[in-house]
């Protein structure tokens, strides 16, 4: 498989936040969102076999909490069968995907992060909405926020898909949208919406691997 990167840090994003957790960055992305911040996971880095993947993982032992993510993972065939090994091993697995590629194959025990591709992004239109019938309840909706608009068409994306059941995340753009004005638009709502901060960011500044 091709590969950006495997480091251990805290999860910094999704409900699993705060957590010790391995990242397993594969390489390539279908899209070019205008804020992309993994832009250096565009070019694989190295190649690794998935049993090659699976013994890096191992390193980290007792950690059991693993994420794959990119890039877009979905796009190498080998991903899934990289998360069934994982999830026969007793790991929680993460996956973050950009929700332009099917879910169908995922195993269920995986638990999705899917980001819905805001307008400011500049590929909402990339949105296969057919992978709704695919969300498991465990499952996590992340939705990017730079400005209002994007605001108020995530509010009218969960209303319209019923998505209300699901986990939601709403995480500002990194130097873009102060995490003060979202948290007070968030607040006036009065949804379980939960406000996404990058953690690492928080806690390492922009660094890569962390
Ligand atoms: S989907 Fe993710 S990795 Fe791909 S361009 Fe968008 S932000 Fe970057």
């Amino acid at each position: 498989m091709e590969l950006s990167e495997i480091f251990y840090s805290l999860q910094g994003e999704s409900s699993y936040a705060g957590l010790p957790c391995i990242f397993v960055r594969l390489a390539g992305c279908n899209l070019r969102c205008t804020y992309c911040d993994t832009k250096y996971a565009y070019e694989p880095e190295f190649t690794l076999s998935v049993e090659g993947i699976i013994k890096e993982v191992e390193k980290y032992y007792p950690v059991k909490l693993v994420e794959i993510t990119g890039g877009e993972p979905l796009l190498q065939k080998e991903s899934v069968e990289l998360m069934k090994l994982l999830v026969k091993k007793e790991y929680t697995v993460l996956l973050e995907t950009n929700n332009s590629i099917s879910l169908k194959d995922v195993p269920d025990q995986v638990i999705k992060i899917i980001d819905f591709k805001t307008p400011s992004s500049g590929v909402c239109n990339s949105i296969l909405w057919d992978n709704i019938k695919y969300f498991n309840d465990h499952d996590e909706l992340k939705f990017v926020i730079a400005n209002r608009q994007d605001f108020d068409w995530a509010l009218g994306i969960i209303q319209k898909y019923d998505l209300q059941k699901y986990q939601i995340l709403f995480s500002p753009v990194h130097k873009k949208l102060d995490k003060k004005i979202l948290a007070k638009w968030i607040l006036e709502t009065g949804l379980p919406i939960r406000l996404n901060i990058q953690l690492n960011k928080v806690i390492w500044g922009d660094i890569r691997g962390a």
